[in-house]
């Protein structure tokens, strides 16, 4: 009877370890990704079955971003690599990271998007800033991009993890509905702002601007401080735009906006579109266009 109740508890210890490992296993599973804005959107995939790693911190410029040596191990423990598409730090890491971890597979999320090309400017890791015409990356400000982005995420995940696909499809097309809902409210909010200019730091809502009938104005000067030469030309344009909502993004020289806004008598409203709380973000950029004259 001793040695019967002993067996049982065995088997019974046994079994437990074998499911907390596998559910360990599970848990232990990695990808990763670029920016909040992505990891939220591959979260909401992904469930419990990926931990999602994201490179670039809160208050990180993607742009020009060198990685930890902590967060080159966690992108040498993913199992893809689920780029946003053109980002500075992308371009300027993909291949060593890919380099480090030759079995990760890499993805990339702005697949089928249609690129705006620009004049963008990108300081890379050797701190030379180079200015160049080159396609816009900043696709994920814009729910229309943010469902095609979702598309590469699931199908990636679908890739990589194919007895899951029916769990990723489920929770892919309850996102579909979130991000519709989103544009939906978007749409209703912006249609009266036709061809309305904003001004910018940093030219982060290209996209946007594109899919909402909107007119960007960026203050930046080929990702430098703008000369005060300059600055009269953008200051002149604004007036003639009767730009009336000028973003700041803490994570660019937040000063000179404030004088910008300043000068042409605006109201300036931080945002923050690498946040992770994207729909918030979303809503709320349009929200101040929307009400630029409370
Ligand atoms: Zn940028």
């Amino acid at each position: 009877m001793g040695k019967r109740l002993l067996y049982l508890i065995v088997t019974w210890m046994v079994t437990i370890s074998i499911l907390s490992c596998q559910q360990r296993e599970n848990v232990q599973r990695t990808i990763s990704v670029t920016i909040l804005p992505q990891k939220f959107l591959a979260e909401q995939i992904a469930g419990d079955k990926f931990n999602v790693n994201c490179v670039v911190p809160a208050n990180g410029n993607p742009e020009a971003y060198d990685p930890s040596p902590q967060q080159l191990a966690a992108v040498e423990n993913s199992e893809a690599y689920l780029r946003v598409g053109m980002l500075g730090f992308e371009i300027a890491w993909m291949d060593k990271l890919s380099h480090n971890n030759p079995e990760m597979k890499i993805f990339d999320t702005s697949q089928g998007i249609d690129m705006i090309k620009s004049t963008h400017s990108h300081t890379h890791h050797d701190g030379v800033s180079h200015a160049m015409s080159v396609v816009d990356p900043h696709i994920w400000c814009s729910p229309k991009n943010a469902r095609v982005m979702a598309r590469n995420i699931y199908n990636a995940l679908e890739e990589i993890d194919g007895t899951n696909r029916e769990y990723y499809k489920a929770r892919y097309e309850r996102l579909v509905q979130r991000i519709d809902s989103v544009d939906s409210v978007m749409t209703q909010m912006l249609l009266p702002c036709e061809g309305t200019t904003f001004a910018i730091y940093h030219p982060s809502l290209s996209y946007f601007a594109r899919d909402y009938n909107l007119q960007q104005l960026c203050i930046e000067n080929m990702g430098k401080e703008t000369s005060a030469f300059a600055m009269k030309s953008v200051v002149e344009q604004a007036r003639d735009k009767e730009v009336e909502v000028v973003f700041v993004q803490s994570e660019f020289n937040p000063r000179q906006v404030y004088t910008f806004a300043q000068e042409i008598d605006a109201r300036p409203i931080e945002i923050n579109p690498l946040s992770y709380d994207w729909i918030n973000e979303m809503l709320s950029i349009s929200y101040a266009i929307a009400h630029r004259q409370q």
